[in-house]
């Protein structure tokens, strides 16, 4: 058995789909003179093939997902066709005698080495859309290092060393049961997509690309981050029980999606949806949410070649708005920096990039593209008729006060310019993500000026515990349920209620059960969560009471220790929800 970290709950049994087999088999034979020439001619078939499969990929994603996420195979067309590429490639194979196959591991490689040394995230994120070529490219070349998924029999398991970011749009294509990769942490591309499907996957597994081949049965223990390869025939039927059972429990839970979120003694509770695209709005809508608590805008920017305008981003607001349930949704202005950077803003390397120039800190130096993204926001707010529209403008990362008062200015200025302009624009409440501890401190100056809060737990409990996020090696500090992430969302959470503003808590840790009922017990009534979570999280409303969920927070906020909150945490759920054990996670 192989450990790495749940990263979305469940159970799968599957036949392994190792997805970056090139990377652990790379080709080493030589070419004869006289095979140079049908080598070069394969490789710029190879070529031809892929243009002709990114441009398919384009045009299915832009009208089945949208122009925003389908440009990224336009980023990768030109990948293939920047000359230097193909010319690295062509002199390795004439003058080496390498195989065109060798010769794009060869080319990897160097990219590989050279980016090691940089810790520019942009170029790094740049490496996986090399790869994504060089891999396409290498499964035109060879069907025997990337097999087409249709050899491949019944449910399959992603094996990767970490997804990449074109096969993470068009994965919908085929039934994916399972998901491991060796990299990535619980908000890793792979992680993020696999919640929002509701797939089992697990983060985190060193080794496991060499230790598993294509067509060997995996299971997928997503609840404890457990892998088997290849067990033996009575393991695989305890797991196909748990499989079944935890196909059951969706059918069941999503069969009383659309019933309203209340609690067992009558407390309605707010289950509203994390999104990143209009896939994701649809998804929401599907799973019964009530609206969007959180639209993560930093994509739309992301998979695009330079600053989307604003007439650009109008449109996709307004095709998020459109989409979304009850026309609902509060959109976070760009949060970019940390993990996710682009090219056209100019980001410099930085020691410690979670702590510098992100988010809000990196708006404001461009106001340029700030200012427009504001108007944009403010204009696709415009009420239409018969609908229930309501946006909500959220900014990200606010430190201090003079933060606030200086988004509101700005706001302010739009709403002039707009008017000055004679171009409508709808009424937008404006509020802050919680998710640097001084902002809780000074939770108090800081609610007079928002019309609501969102709690970034994600953000918050790796900056309250000094643990990155995505590093598998401090997952263990980087946990929501220890006792001071849990006094400081109570305090929170009593001061927005004192205060009456509203508060939503959008992280991770919103959709999971033991988490849920201490947030709950602590007065929480707002959520926002992957749309896969909100079916059990509507289940496991009905079954708390108040008075319950209160009792549990004050014996959690005794106990010392985060296993010790999880151990007592696990026993709670098992009391009040026990059909969602297979749904439980640590
Ligand atoms: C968070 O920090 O909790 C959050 C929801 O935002 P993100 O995961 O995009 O940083
Ligand atoms: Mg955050």
């Amino acid at each position: 058995m192989r450990k790495g970290i749940g990263v979305s709950p469940g159970v799968a049994v599957g036949t392994a789909y190792c997805i970056n087999e090139i990377f652990v088999n790379p080709e080493t034979k030589r070419l004869e003179e006289s095979e140079v020439l049908d080598e070069l001619g394969r490789y710029d078939h190879a070529r031809e093939r892929t243009a002709t499969d990114l441009n398919a990929l384009y045009q299915k994603v832009a009208s089945q997902v949208g122009p925003t996420e389908a440009a990224i195979f336009r980023a990768h067309e030109s990948i293939l066709h920047d000359p230097a590429f193909t010319a690295k490639i062509r002199a390795w194979i004439v003058d080496e005698r390498q195989t065109a196959q060798g010769a794009l591991h060869r080319l990897l490689d160097e990219y590989t080495v050279l980016f090691a040394s940089t810790n520019d995230d942009y170029i790094k994120e740049r490496l996986a859309d090399v790869r994504d070529v060089v891999i396409r490219l290498s499964g035109h070349l060879t069907d025997v290092l990337q097999p087409q998924l249709g050899v491949l029999q019944g449910p399959l398991i992603l094996i990767a060393n970490e997804l990449l970011p074109s096969q993470v749009v068009t994965l919908g294509q085929r039934e994916v049961a399972g998901i491991v990769t060796e990299s990535g942490g619980r908000t890793s591309h792979a992680a993020i997509l696999a919640r929002s499907r509701g797939v089992p996957a697990v983060s985190g597994v060193k080794g496991i690309q060499r230790h598993v081949k294509n067509g060997d049965t995996v299971v997928v223990d997503g609840r404890e981050g457990h892998v088997l390869v290849n067990p033996d025939a009575e393991t695989i039927s305890a797991y196909l029980k748990l499989q079944r059972e935890f196909f059951d429990l969706k059918d069941t839970l999503a069969e009383n999606r659309y019933q309203p979120a209340v609690s067992a003694d009558g407390h309605a509770v707010q289950l509203l949806a994390n999104i990143n695209n209009v896939a994701d709005a649809q998804a929401a809508v599907a799973m019964g949410a009530s609206g969007v608590g959180l639209f993560r805008t930093e994509y739309i920017f992301l998979t695009h070649p330079d600053v989307p305008d604003e007439e650009q981003q109008l449109e996709a607001y307004r095709e998020i708005i459109a989409a979304s349930p009850n026309h609902q949704v509060t959109i976070r202005t760009l949060d970019l920096g940390g993990d996710k950077t682009i090219p056209y803003l100019g980001h410099a390397r930085e020691a410690n990039p979670f702590l510098g120039w992100r988010s809000i800190r990196l708006s404001f130096e461009h106001p340029e593209f700030f200012s427009k993204q504001i108007r944009a926001i403010l204009r696709a707010a415009v009420k239409e008729p018969g609908h229930t529209k309501r946006v909500r403008m959220l900014f990200p990362m606010i430190t201090t006060l003079e933060e606030i008062r200086r988004v509101r200015t700005m706001v302010r200025k739009a709403r002039q310019q707009l008017e000055a302009e004679g171009k409508p624009y709808g009424n937008v409440r404006l509020g802050f993500m919680l998710e640097v501890p001084a902002a809780a401190v000074s939770i108090d100056s800081l609610l007079e000026e928002v019309d609501f809060v969102s709690i970034g737990s994600n953000d918050l409990v790796q900056y309250l515990m000094a643990a990155d996020r995505d590093n598998p090696k401090v997952n263990h500090l980087c946990q929501p349920l220890s006792p001071p992430v849990l006094r400081v969302l109570t305090n929170i959470i009593h001061a927005c209620n004192a205060a009456d503003t509203p508060v939503t808590l959008c992280g991770e840790m919103a959709g999971a059960p033991r988490a849920f009922v201490l947030l709950f017990g602590m007065g929480l009534r707002s959520f926002s969560m992957s749309p896969a979570f909100i079916p059990m999280i509507k289940d496991l409303t009905s079954h708390l009471t108040r008075k319950r969920a209160e009792r549990i927070v004050r014996r959690a906020l005794e106990i010392r220790t985060s296993a010790g909150i999880q151990r007592y945490m696990a026993a709670q759920i098992a009391e009040i929800a026990p059909n969602l054990k297979l749904l439980d996670t640590a």
